[in-house]
């Protein structure tokens, strides 16, 4: 193994996220309280944006680092993480406009692999903040873009799991907010 786990005040990866969540595109979430049919394709981009703002001060917290049991991402991982959710939707979004109205497929990403290259533990919580706020900006300004028929445009995930633009949308939305619930952000 790598010199990831040299330091042994060093966490290392949490308990990967075996779950299948693309149900919460239709049900509501009994954990963080979204109902999909709240969220509009048209104001994806005002929730992503306080999204942001409370991610921001989750990450100013004292004890960010804090796994709350083993195996649970910190407020830092799952800050980490929601950046680079931010850019993979982002990206998946810009694929299907590309498209064109012809169903696409998604690269998969591996979110747990994700963390554990990029030690999310070891993030400064000052530079993740610049990092985050700048993901999450851009992909406001992305999800601003689908109109129309651009909505029902596809993709095709790598297990199979098929997305609009509009569900894209929702399951990114309850992603970062469902992680917010996890760190009471
Ligand atoms: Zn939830």
């Amino acid at each position: 193994m790598s010199d990831v786990y040299a330091d042994p005040s060093d966490p290392g990866p949490a308990t990967p996220d075996t779950s299948d969540w693309t149900w919460v595109v239709s049900r509501p979430c009994p954990d963080c309280g979204l109902d999909p049919d709240d969220v509009r394709p048209d104001g994806v981009t005002e929730i992503l944006l306080d999204a942001k703002s409370r991610y921001a001060a989750v990450l100013a917290r004292s004890d960010v680092r804090a796994r709350p049991s083993a195996g649970v991402w910190s407020p830092l991982e799952y800050s980490a993480h929601a950046r680079d959710v931010c850019d993979v939707m982002r990206g998946r979004l810009e694929q299907i406009l590309d498209g064109d109205g012809a169903a696409v497929r998604f690269a998969n990403w591996d979110q747990d692999a994700t963390a554990v290259e990029k030690a999310y533990w070891r993030a400064d919580p000052d530079v993740l903040r610049g990092e985050l706020e700048a993901a999450f900006d851009a992909a406001a300004e992305a999800f601003a873009r689908p109109t129309g028929e651009q909505l029902s445009w596809s993709g095709i995930r790598s297990d199979g799991s098929t997305f609009t633009a509009q569900t894209l949308g929702r399951y990114f939305v309850h992603d970062v907010l469902h992680h917010l619930w996890d760190v009471r952000g």
